[in-house]
């Protein structure tokens, strides 16, 4: 893979900096519960990458976290602006997700997600992105990000 194509992020205060060395797999918004209090805002939005494209430089905190699924997630945070930068879901292993707007470049989400929890006051144009709770992987994921995780 190219150098050329390296994405580059940080947190804040730029103590936390990352690469991703191949391509994305997949970008999503989440406006359930538990993203919501995680971000003290109205959804998240995470990039799906290969473990192995991440690396990551600074120091990082660790929690573990619920998810809706009961599996659980681990959250990484700067430890000195307290951004929450990644997070690895138990239920998937070898791949993180990216805070995406810790990324230079924000990729606009491919799905939104859990949008039975969403903000009354937040209208999203495009419906055929949308799901009520959780899409169907090998119907949304692109072929090529379907093959990467195999
Ligand atoms: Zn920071
Ligand atoms: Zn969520």
């Amino acid at each position: 893979m190219s150098k050329k194509n390296e994405i580059k992020g940080n947190c804040a205060c730029g103590n936390v900096k990352y690469k991703i060395e191949g391509n994305p797999l997949f970008t999503q918004a989440c406006h359930c519960k538990n993203c919501k209090l995680s971000t003290g805002s109205s959804f998240v939005i995470h990039t799906m990458v290969m473990e192995e494209d991440f690396k990551m430089s600074g120091d990082v905190a660790s929690i573990d976290l619920p998810t809706g699924s009961g599996k659980g997630y681990n959250a990484y945070f700067c430890i000195i602006c307290g951004v929450y930068v990644f997070c690895r879901y138990n239920i998937s292993k070898g791949r993180i997700a990216v805070r995406t707007q810790t990324l230079e470049k924000p990729i606009e989400p491919q799905a939104h997600i859990f949008i039975k929890s969403k903000d009354p006051w937040i209208e999203i144009n495009d419906k055929k992105i949308c799901y009520n709770e959780m899409y169907d992987r090998e119907k949304t994921w692109p072929k090529d990000s379907l093959d990467r995780i195999k």
